[in-house]
């Protein structure tokens, strides 16, 4: 993979553009990508962004997102942008297998790609141009670093700012995470200045509650905790009939896990959920203990030291079973 700064000189050249990012984008995977759109476009490049799945409609309201392409509803005309694309974009994502079923399309496709990430262990070897900073808040900030770092601060507009702000404030937990640097305030002053409204988009994605997302967060807090005080760790399990009872939709269980670092002295906080394909793990740490590595070692996933995720293809039942099994290795580790 050659650093980006190399590719900076081919912004100019006109070319097909698609940019895609990890399956079931967060804030920060969409934030970034239509961030980016918003810039390219400027260009006169036509740019595609295409998610490998679905999203939560906390994200519908994002500048332009009614453009974005849904891989698993739109597979044929993707594919085809895909193969005919100059350059591909890929975002919030350090492997390829991240994109699901558009995998096998990405690795074929004969387009330059570029990667900007900011998970741990990136696959260089699939990328032409790119950069990886594990140390970043977000790829919505590395985008914002793309667009200064090339010379084009003046092309940053409001669609811009609302976009990159949204991955910034998600992926910080809204500033409060170690990874909310100074460079990420530095980032927001200059979105302030252009005028972005920060307040709006807080509640834009935070107040937009169903009443059956509410229940299912009460239902989990009441009576999903289990709490290993010994382990300074917390485990929530939903299952498929809480699921199925709460109509919940995607989007509806993320952030849940985070109510299980917020017990005093807890350090560990582990989620899974039963998704039809996969029983799907949410990890968040605080501290020390690195929540990347637990998932890469145990789970087949990863993410960042103090966020991570991965899943299982064993039953509901069998892999807490397993969880709890593992935890008895961490003691000291979580002590
Ligand atoms: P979440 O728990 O919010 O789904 O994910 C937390 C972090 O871990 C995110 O940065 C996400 O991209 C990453 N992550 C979640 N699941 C996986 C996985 O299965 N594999 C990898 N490599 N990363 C994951
Ligand atoms: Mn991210």
């Amino acid at each position: 993979m050659n650093p980006i700064e190399d590719f900076f000189p081919f912004l100019h050249k006109q070319s097909k553009v698609v940019i895609t990012m990890h399956q079931k984008p967060d804030g920060d995977a969409m934030g970034a990508a239509l961030g980016l759109y918003h810039f390219l476009i400027q260009y006169g490049h036509p740019v595609s962004v295409i998610s490998p799945t679905n999203w939560a409609n906390f994200l519908d309201w994002m500048p332009q997102v009614n453009k974005v392409l849904n891989y698993e509803k739109d597979t044929a005309f993707a594919d085809k942008l895909i193969a005919v694309a100059d350059w591909i974009f890929c975002l919030d994502f350090n492997a390829m297998h991240r994109t699901k079923k558009m995998e096998q399309s990405l690795l074929n496709a004969h387009a330059i790609k570029v990667l900007i990430d900011h998970h741990e262990l990136p696959q260089t070897e699939a990328f032409d141009y790119g950069i990886s900073l594990a140390s970043k808040s977000s790829t919505s900030e590395m985008v914002y670093d793309f667009i200064t770092a090339s010379g084009n601060r003046d092309k940053i507009n409001l669609d811009i700012a609302t976009c990159l702000y949204t991955g910034l404030m998600t992926d910080t937990g809204s500033f409060r995470f170690p990874s909310a640097t100074a460079s990420v305030h530095l980032a927001i002053a200059y979105f302030k200045e252009i005028g972005l409204d920060h307040s709006v988009i807080h509640e834009k994605i935070y107040d937009i509650n169903t009443e059956d997302r509410l229940h299912l967060i009460g239902n989990s807090i009441l009576r999903k905790i289990e709490v290993f005080y010994e382990y300074n760790t917390a485990l929530m399990v939903i299952t498929k009939p809480e699921l199925l009872k709460y109509h919940a939709k995607t989007g509806d269980t993320e952030g849940l896990v985070n109510y299980l670092l917020s017990i005093e002295g807890i350090k560990f906080g582990a989620m899974v959920i039963d998704r039809d394909e996969e029983r799907k793990w949410s990890f968040r740490s605080k501290g020390s203990f690195d929540v990347n590595l637990f998932a890469r070692n145990h789970f087949k996933g990863g993410g960042h030291k103090n966020a991570s995720g991965g899943f299982s293809k064993d039953s509901l039942e069998e892999t807490v079973k397993n969880f709890k099994a593992i935890l008895l290795h961490y003691k000291e580790a979580l002590n």
